[in-house]
């Protein structure tokens, strides 16, 4: 998933270049996470846009059980692209701010797309993510993942809510 945009960057404005992708990518927890779809780049005035349509699936761990799981996701994007150099006249390029969301390519002209939607799943990533919405977790005394078998220990799920109110209720009989 890189692509080089040297001879893109001679062509005039609004020149374009499609790729097909059906690739692997490093995600967010270093799993080789897969991506289908396509990336279509187009030169601007400036530099260059950059859309794409992608399907993902992503690798991660139940934050409850601790098992592996995919996430499968869509996504689509459009950014602004530039390069650091003129490949015309091998200078530096006055890049625009830094704004979040503009890619820089590299001193080759690549588009790194397998680092960009690596920073895209990051973002997509919940904080908990679970394998699933009802997914038992782990049982707090031995360990033993709950979603497969109901291990012998003796704990009662603590309900929060209950837990607040019957702490509530002692405190007004005080
Ligand atoms: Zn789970
Ligand atoms: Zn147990």
């Amino acid at each position: 998933m890189q692509y080089n945009l040297a001879q893109l960057f001679r062509e005039p404005t609004g020149s374009t270049r499609d790729y097909v992708v059906d690739d692997s990518f490093i995600g967010p927890e270093e799993g080789l996470d897969r991506a289908q779809g396509w990336v279509r780049v187009i030169r601007t005035h400036e530099g260059f846009l950059v859309r794409a349509e992608l399907e993902t699936q992503v690798n991660m761990t139940c934050s409850r059980c601790l098992n592996w799981f995919e996430l499968q996701s869509e996504l689509k994007m459009e950014e602004e692209a530039y390069s650091s150099i003129n490949p015309t006249t091998g200078r530096m390029e006055e890049l625009p701010d830094e704004a979040d969301g503009v890619i820089v390519l590299d001193d080759q002209h690549v588009l790194d797309m397998a680092e960009v939607l690596r920073q895209y799943t990051i973002t997509e990533v919940p904080i908990k993510p679970l394998c699933n919405e009802e997914c038992l977790g782990l049982c707090p005394e031995c360990g033993s993942s709950l979603n497969k078998e109901k291990c012998k220990c003796n704990t009662a799920p603590v309900d929060l809510r209950w837990g607040s109110l019957a702490e509530l209720l002692t405190e007004k009989q005080d």
